[in-house]
């Protein structure tokens, strides 16, 4: 079939591709602006066809008593295919989302390292007896919800997608993935590779289309026993609300605005390169990005000056250059979105101390680029310290003392996470304990590991994905009391 823009991308129900009934959209390079090629829209009709393909392949018993090494092993096989054909899936995530290349490959792998991490805890994680309290053996088993839906953002489909698909997979359930409209290739890909690592058909399910319509239809869709959801708070309160109406189960992993703490005593150079890492790596396009700075005051200023210096220096460029350090924005339409939003800080009395414009670079003009910017002159309280920009876009302020600076951090909605720098190691302690945040770094920032909880506090999210329990967010425990 050929959509305005070429032949329309088919999606996958069961063994079986198809463009669908829905509108199929288009998906744009947003490095140079160009097509990628259109893709099939699925409709109401079909998220139900796909919601019933995974509820008949859950409940076979070849799935449902499947013993956990056979499991693990699909997994296994699976990360393998994924690993073999990390450049063109990165190349897959580059072209939609226009991360940097070397970034896409290290998400690649780290994909496969997801397949990998569940499928050991899949044959390794045990059930428990409980202590008893009588003349019976009680016993909890963990038990998969059925049919989950896994619905995701553009940042990063590579690893956030295959964080929900392999522990629900390894969980026992049967997934129908809603990869984000901006970014629908990588999902297609893993699932056919899912399919020729031995994966039975049916139970990795990939519907493509805008939120509101094929995402909306699935969130929906009474079949669907949990939602497992990446993206903004505003989307994730609306599943919620759709959720609770049936008691539909969600995990949801939403936006931030985390503080990113530098005390007077830190190791200067260190924090410096942490920061700007923290807030300019992916474009700022990461939920745990350290976008409100809060500086000790007798170092502020020229611990400002630094990094006004070192931001201007970044070199952005083409996601394929390997000397870029900061690609484009994922969209045009996010674009504008965050040169809006730069805007608003300046009528709110913002001074922006760099970027805060496009580049003049004529080699960038057809891309969605936009300059690292640090905004000064800014309170806690100012829209742009308060709303996610989820660009790269920095707010600076300074503290005087700690109980000052815990309040400030934690005046916010979101809660995801923290960075401390600090010499002072019970300082370090503290601050991290009374931090509402689902992630303190201290003298670090933003390393991520599948093998620790992730998640938020507060209108950051609900529930945790990865680290060893993360399988449990995919299973109901079930008690079994035997009498003697
Ligand atoms: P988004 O909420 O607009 O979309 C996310 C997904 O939800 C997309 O697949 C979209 O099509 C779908 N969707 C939209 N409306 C829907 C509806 N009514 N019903 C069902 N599905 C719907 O978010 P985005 O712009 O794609 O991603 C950026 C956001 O994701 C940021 O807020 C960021 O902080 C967040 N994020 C969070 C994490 C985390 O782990 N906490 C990780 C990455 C991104």
């Amino acid at each position: 079939m050929r959509g305005d823009n070429g032949p329309v991308r088919p999606f996958l129900i069961g063994s079986t591709w198809t463009v669908g009934e829905g509108q199929a959209f288009e998906s744009i390079n947003p490095a140079t602006g160009r097509s990628n090629g259109m893709i099939g829209g699925a409709s109401r009709a079909d998220v139900d066809r796909a919601v019933q393909a995974a509820k008949a392949a859950q409940a076979q018993p070849a799935w449902r008593n499947m013993l956990p090494h056979q499991r693990a092993a699909i997994l296994r096989r699976i990360a393998e295919r994924i690993e073999a054909n990390a450049t063109e899936l990165a190349e897959l995530q580059m072209r939609e989302n226009g991360k940097l290349r070397a970034e896409c490959v290290e998400q690649a792998s780290n994909g496969a390292g997801a397949y990998r991490y569940f499928a050991s805890i899949c044959e390794t994680m045990p059930s428990e007896v409980a202590p008893s309290r009588g003349e019976h053996l009680a016993m909890v088993l963990y038990e998969p919800f059925g049919v989950v839906a896994a619905i995701t953002p553009w940042n990063s489909p590579l690893t956030l997608e295959s964080q929900k698909v392999a522990a629900a997979l390894a969980a026992g359930n049967a997934v129908v993935l809603k990869p984000s409209e901006f970014t629908p290739s990588v999902a297609l890909r893993v699932a056919e590779l899912a399919l020729e690592a031995g994966l039975p058909p049916g139970l990795l399910n990939v519907v493509t289309g805008l939120g509101g319509e094929t995402g909306a239809a699935l969130v929906g869709h009474p079949d669907v026993r949990l939602i497992s959801f990446t993206g903004g708070t505003a989307t994730g309160k609306a599943i919620a609300r759709e959720a609770a109406g049936r008691m539909a189960a969600v995990a949801l992993e939403l936006g931030g605005k985390s503080p990113h703490i530098v005390f007077a005593d830190a190791d200067v150079d260190k924090a410096l390169e942490g920061v700007l890492n923290g807030v300019f790596s992916s474009t700022g396009q990461s939920c745990i990005a350290g976008t409100r700075l809060f500086v000790q005051r007798s170092l502020f200023d020229g611990f400002v000056e630094r990094l006004v210096a070192a931001a201007q220096a970044l070199r952005v460029g083409p996601p394929e250059d390997p000397a870029s350090q900061v690609a484009p924005l994922s969209s045009f339409v996010h674009r504008d979105k965050v040169e809006a939003m730069v805007a608003m800080a300046r009528e709110d009395g913002g001074r922006v101390l760099c970027g805060g414009t496009r580049p003049q670079d004529p080699r960038l003009a057809d891309g969605a680029y936009f300059l690292p910017t640090i905004i000064g002159g800014v309170a806690n309280s100012a829209r742009i310290c308060q709303q996610e920009v989820f660009g790269p876009v920095l707010c600076v302020m300074p503290f005087d003392d700690e109980a000052d600076l815990v309040a400030q951090a934690n005046d916010t909605a979101f809660g995801l996470a923290c960075g401390v720098w600090t010499r002072d190691f019970p300082k370090a302690w503290r601050v991290a304990r009374a931090i509402e945040a689902g992630t303190v770094w201290i003298n670090t920032y933003k390393r991520l590991s599948v093998s620790v909880p992730f998640g938020g506090f507060k209108e950051s999210g609900t529930g945790r994905e990865k680290g060893y329990f993360g399988i449990r967010t995919y299973q109901e425990a079930k008690t079994v009391m035997v009498g003697f």
